[in-house]
Formats: structure tokens, sequence, C-alpha cells
């Protein structure tokens, strides 16, 4: 059983912490600096939801969360970034400030426009499942380029909407809104990789 923190200050949290359980993993929720000792003794991984990434970023600067939960991540706690909690990993944002920047990717904010802020599509993304997929997208972000150590999992309509880097895995839909565990068992492994390696 792994430990996975879930920031839980906005957004769609409680449908991570569903999934993680029905994974048989532990799941902690991360509200306040004293639920993230800096020594991580109490994590294993981290997921940062969706919700709104600008809330989310004031929050985590006002709770005092910010430096540590950006130095976890740089010292290699595996993290999975969902729709808003992509838009805190990046390193750049188009037309503004990034959040935690640790991540060598570009994204572009409420890209879908407005006619389709939200939908659902199918798709066969080989990293996660051989079978095909639902995604959902809310107001998402897609990523316009991966640079430095980040690669792309999956594109849809030419655009990147997933990306790993090392320790930490992104995606612009929200897999946690679906039946489908094949995300958070990905990172499930992932974590279990990173917990064996630091032993
Ligand atoms: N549009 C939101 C933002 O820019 C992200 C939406 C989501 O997380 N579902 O932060």
């Amino acid at each position: 059983m792994a430990k996975i923190g879930v920031l839980a200050l906005q957004g769609a949290f409680i449908e991570h912490e569903q999934i993680f359980s029905r994974l048989g993993e532990e799941v902690f929720e991360i509200r306040q600096k004293k639920d993230f000792p800096a020594d991580l003794s109490a994590i294993d991984g981290l997921v940062i939801p969706g919700g709104e990434s600008t809330v989310m970023g004031k929050l985590l600067r006002e709770l005092d969360l910010f430096d540590g939960i950006k130095t976890a991540i740089e010292k290699g706690l595996p993290v999975f970034g969902t729709c808003a909690g992509l838009i805190l990993l990046a390193k750049e944002i188009e037309g503004e400030a990034p959040h935690l920047a640790t991540m060598d990717i570009c994204v572009r904010r409420n890209a879908y426009g407005r006619q389709i802020d939200s939908f659902d599509e199918k798709a066969v993304i080989p990293a996660f499942c051989d079978k095909p997929m639902e995604l959902v997208f809310i107001r998402a972000p897609w990523i316009e380029r991966v640079f430095g150590g980040a690669q792309a999992l999956a594109s849809l309509g030419g655009h990147i909407i997933a990306a790993r880097q090392d320790n930490m895995l992104v995606t612009s839909f929200h897999p946690e809104l679906t039946a489908d565990p094949a995300v958070h068992a990905y990172f499930s492994r992932m974590v279990r990789e990173y917990k064996n390696k630091r032993k």
C-alpha cells in the first residue's frame, strides 16, 4: 500500500481519493502545512487535482504550502496533476506567470474556448491502456509544447493532453471523473518505482 496525499484545497479532489482507495492505496488529504511535513515521511505521492489554477496557486501561497511542495517535487516526490494541477506544474503558461514551475511544459489555459469548454471524447492512449478510454475535458488546458525532460504521452486533435517527466505525470483531462482507473493505476506504479528507489 502506498500513501497518496491529495491536495484538498479546492476542486475535484474527492474523486481522486475514491479511485486511489479503490486501488488499495492509503489516501491523505493535504489541507494545511502540518499535513505536508518537510521530511516527506507522510506521503509517497501527491495529487494536484482539477479546479481553478489561479485560486489553488493563491491558496498554496497563503497557506505556506507552496515552497514545501515545490521543493519536494524537485527532489523527486511523484506528483500527478490533472487539469488545473497540470497548469500549476507547468514552467510556462501562455500569457501568465507560472506557479510551481517544475515541469518542462508550456500550457495554454482554457484552450478549447467557450463554445466547447466542456466535452467528452474516447481515445486509445497506449501509455495507459490498450482499450479506448473516456476523456472528460472541463475548461481544459492543452500543452502547447514539451521541452527539456518532458515527453508527450497522448495527443488529441493535434494537441498534447498528457505528459510525463521523471516523477511528474499530467493530464489535461479528468480521469477521476470516469470509472476507468487506468491513469491512476499508472501513477500508482510510478509511486512504487520511486518508493523502491528511495529505499
Ligand atoms: N480552467 C481551469 C484553470 O485554468 C482548469 C479547469 C479544470 O481544472 N477543470 O485553472
